[in-house]
């Protein structure tokens, strides 16, 4: 038992901050004469889908940025999806491309998103994206991953040296955090469903990232004292309320810094794709 009650993270205000850096790219980007766009993709209608595209559309136009919505039906072809991808990379008003996942049932994920031009992929899910991440070069990266980096450097947390923990291996949050961190010359270790005794392995860590999909599956007491935690997790309660991957208030008791859940990590996954979608524009017209 420690005494320590942890820095919660704001993630609410930290994305608005991001939100407003952005837009003053945007208002610099169309000084120069270029008015950036996104385009969102949405197939078929899962509700929680539909909320996603609605708040990046709502925050990529109050950021100044020309939002198209593309609605297509659960039923739209492989081959029409692949060609809405396809005219999008040609359409030079276009300078990022998101195609909302999941897609329905029989299309072809890997495939629609290796489509998309790796310039425009403002998600940073092509393989020439996950490339340049692995190796240092410049690309686009994961909007989720690049916002818990984000946070930590907006709050002043040093990760070189550190000893970090990623729970989860996902391409979409696990993988790329592990690479971020590496960059930043933590010492990563990421842990997963086969790993053995989780509890130990995150004891070691002086930073956390839960990316599980696991209600609670961190504990207060895998949390050394002072360790900063992120907690990526978005689960459903029993209650029906939104709940992270970790447990945040034993883990508070423990912790440096903490991110709750709703309000931490996931405020800045729309800030990192507008601010993504920015940086594509400006490197596709070449103004710096
Ligand atoms: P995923 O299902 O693709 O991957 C989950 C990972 O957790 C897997 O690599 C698996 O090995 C690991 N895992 C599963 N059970 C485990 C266990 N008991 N112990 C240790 N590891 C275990 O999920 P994902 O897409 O990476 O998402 C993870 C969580 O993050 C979900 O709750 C998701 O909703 C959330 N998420 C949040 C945001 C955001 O904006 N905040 C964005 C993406 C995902």
């Amino acid at each position: 038992m420690t005494t320590q009650t942890a820095k919660t993270i704001d993630g609410k205000t930290t994305a608005l901050s991001v939100r407003e850096d952005v837009a003053k790219r945007v208002t610099r980007l169309k000084e120069h004469g270029v008015s950036p766009g996104l385009t969102v993709v949405l197939v078929g209608e899962d509700p929680a889908s539909q909320v996603y595209v609605r708040n990046k559309d709502k925050a990529a136009t109050k950021a100044g940025f020309v939002v198209d919505t593309k609605k297509l039906a659960a039923t739209t072809s492989q081959g029409d999806l692949l060609a809405v991808v396809k005219s999008l990379n040609a359409d030079p008003a276009v300078h990022g491309i998101l195609v909302q996942l999941p897609l329905p049932k029989g299309l072809d994920e890997g495939e629609v998103v290796r489509a998309i031009s790796p310039a425009k992929d403002v998600d940073g899910l092509h393989p020439d994206n996950v490339a340049a991440l692995v190796m240092g070069e410049e690309g686009l990266i994961p909007c989720t991953p690049a916002g818990c980096i984000e946070l930590c450097d907006r709050y002043g947390i040093e990760l070189e040296g550190k000893q970090a923990v990623v729970v989860g291996r996902s391409m979409l949050v696990g993988k790329p955090i592990a690479q971020l961190l590496l960059a930043r010359n933590a010492t990563v270790t990421i842990a997963h469903s086969r790993t053995q005794d989780l509890k130990a392995v995150c004891l070691g860590a002086d930073v956390i990232v839960a990316a599980v999909g696991v209600a609670k599956l961190v504990q207060g007491d895998w949390v050394k004292p002072g360790a900063v935690v992120l907690d990526v997790g978005i689960n459903r309660g029993d209650d029906g309320k939104l709940v992270g991957d970790v447990d945040f208030a034993a883990a508070s008791d423990n912790a440096s810094h903490i991110t709750p859940v709703p309000g931490g990590v996931g405020p800045m996954t729309i800030a990192m794709l507008l601010s993504n979608t920015a940086t594509a524009a400006a490197r596709i017209a070449g103004v710096g």
